[in-house]
C-alpha cells in the first residue's frame, strides 16, 4: 500500500491537462491592438444584440430561465427543428464537457481527428477516459482511419465540422459514412462551431442526421458568427434521450440572462449574419491570395480563420514564433499552433478590411527582413 497523501489529489487524468490557452487579447507598449488570435466575429456583435443584452441589465437580481425556453424556440423555428431537443449552454465548450462527462468515464476512450479542437482531449482527461487521435490525411478529418481507430472501449466520436485550426471540412457524405461505420453504442458529436461561414452543396451542419440516428448530437455556438463569445452561449441538437441525460447533469441555471438575451437578438438578426458571412468570405480570399503572393502556404479554409504554413520561410530556424513575435511587436495577435502540433503554422482569424491589410503588409515586411 501506498503511503497516505499528505495533501488533496485530484481524480487521475486531471494532473495530465495541459490547461486551454486562449489567445491573446494584449499586446503591451504598441498602443493598439489587432486580435486575430480567438476567431472572433469581425464585425463586432450586432447592434441588436448590444441593446438587448443591455436591456436585460435592471433585472440582473433575478435568476435565468433555466430551459432558456425563448432561445430555444427561436432556435427551433430557424432551423427547423424541434425545441425540447435543443440544450443550450455556457458556451459549447460546456456542451462537450457535460457530454464527456456523460458518457465516458476511467477505461473509456474518445475518439477525434489529430488535429482537432483541443477542448475534446483536454474534456476527456478531466473524466479519466483515454483520449485517441486518429491521423488525418492533408489535414483532414479521414474518415477510414477514424472507424479504424474504433475500439470497443470507444464512447465518443468527436468531428469539428468545419475544423478548427485546420480550417478544413467533411462532406455529408462522409459524414454519413463515418456515422454509418460506428457502432450504436457510440456517440457521434459533430461540432459545428463554423456551420454558418460555409456555403457549399456538399456540407451539412447534421442536424437532419440526429433526427435519423439516436447516437449523433450536434453542437453549435454564438461565439463565431453570433460574435458573443463574452456571453458564453452555445446550444445541442440532440436525439431525445441525450437531450434528457443534459438536461439531468447541466447546472439549472446555466445559461445567464444576458446570455439568452442578446443571443435572441442575434438570432434575429440574421442580415448581420448574411453580412458578416459576405465579409468573411471577401477578405479570407483577399487575405489567402496575398499570403500565397508572399510565398506563404495557406491551407483551404471555409471558416473565419486561414491555417498559414510558415515551413521553409527563409531566414528563421523557427518562421512561425519568428513571425508571430514580429506582428505581436506591432500589436497583431495571431495564435500560434504548438499545442496543435502544428509548430510550423499560424492561425490568423479574418478581421476587417484594414486589419487583413495591415497583417499581410506585416508579414510581407517580415518575409523581406
Ligand atoms: C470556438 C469553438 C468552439 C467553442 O465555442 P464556445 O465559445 O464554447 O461556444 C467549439 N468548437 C470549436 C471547433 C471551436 O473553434
Amino acid at each position: 500500500m501506498s503511503a497516505p497523501a499528505t495533501a488533496p489529489v485530484p481524480r487521475p487524468g486531471i494532473l495530465e491537462i495541459a490547461a486551454y490557452v486562449g489567445g491573446e487579447a494584449h499586446a503591451p507598449g504598441t498602443g493598439r491592438v489587432i486580435r486575430l488570435a480567438s476567431n472572433e466575429g469581425a464585425l463586432g456583435p450586432s447592434p441588436k444584440a448590444v441593446e438587448a443584452y443591455l436591456a436585460g441589465a435592471a433585472e440582473i437580481h433575478r435568476y435565468p430561465d433555466g430551459g432558456s425556453t425563448a432561445l430555444r424556440e427561436a432556435l427551433a423555428g430557424l432551423h427547423g427543428i424541434d425545441a425540447s431537443q435543443i440544450v443550450c449552454g455556457a458556451g459549447s465548450d460546456e456542451l462537450i464537457g457535460l457530454l464527456v462527462r456523460s458518457y465516458a468515464g476511467p477505461g473509456d476512450e474518445v475518439l477525434y481527428s489529430r488535429h482537432g479542437f483541443l477542448m475534446y482531449p483536454i474534456s476527456a482527461k478531466s473524466v479519466g477516459a483515454t483520449p485517441v487521435a486518429a491521423p488525418e490525411r492533408d489535414l483532414c478529418t479521414d474518415v477510414d482511419a477514424m472507424l479504424a481507430a474504433v475500439t470497443p472501449r470507444t464512447r465518443l466520436v468527436f468531428l469539428a465540422n468545419p475544423n478548427n485550426p485546420t480550417g478544413s471540412y467533411l462532406p455529408a457524405a462522409e459524414v454519413e459514412r463515418l456515422h454509418a461505420g460506428l457502432p450504436p453504442d457510440v456517440l457521434l458529436v459533430i461540432d459545428a462551431a463554423y456551420a454558418e461561414y460555409i456555403e457549399r452543396e456538399d456540407y451539412d451542419s447534421g442536424l437532419g442526421l440526429v433526427d435519423r440516428a439516436p447516437n449523433v448530437v450536434v453542437t453549435r455556438t454564438f461565439s463565431k458568427i453570433y460574435a458573443l463569445g463574452s456571453v458564453r452561449l452555445g446550444w445541442a441538437y440532440c436525439p431525445a434521450a441525450v437531450a434528457d441525460v443534459l438536461n439531468r447533469v447541466r447546472g439549472p441555471f446555466n445559461v445567464s440572462s444576458a446570455a439568452q438575451l442578446a443571443g435572441l437578438a442575434a438570432l434575429h438578426d440574421q442580415d448581420f449574419v448574411a453580412r458578416s458571412r459576405a465579409h468573411n468570405e471577401t477578405w479570407r480570399e483577399w487575405t489567402r491570395q496575398e499570403l500565397e503572393r508572399l510565398g506563404l502556404k495557406v491551407h483551404p479554409s471555409v471558416t473565419n480563420f486561414l491555417l498559414v504554413s510558415f515551413a521553409g520561410a527563409a531566414g528563421h530556424n523557427d518562421p512561425a514564433e519568428a513571425a508571430r513575435r514580429y506582428l505581436k511587436a506591432r500589436g497583431i495577435l495571431v495564435r500560434q499552433m504548438g499545442a496543435y502540433g502544428l509548430p510550423d503554422c499560424l492561425r490568423i482569424t479574418i478581421g476587417t478590411e484594414a486589419e487583413m491589410r495591415e497583417v499581410v503588409a506585416a508579414l510581407s515586411s517580415f518575409l523581406k527582413g
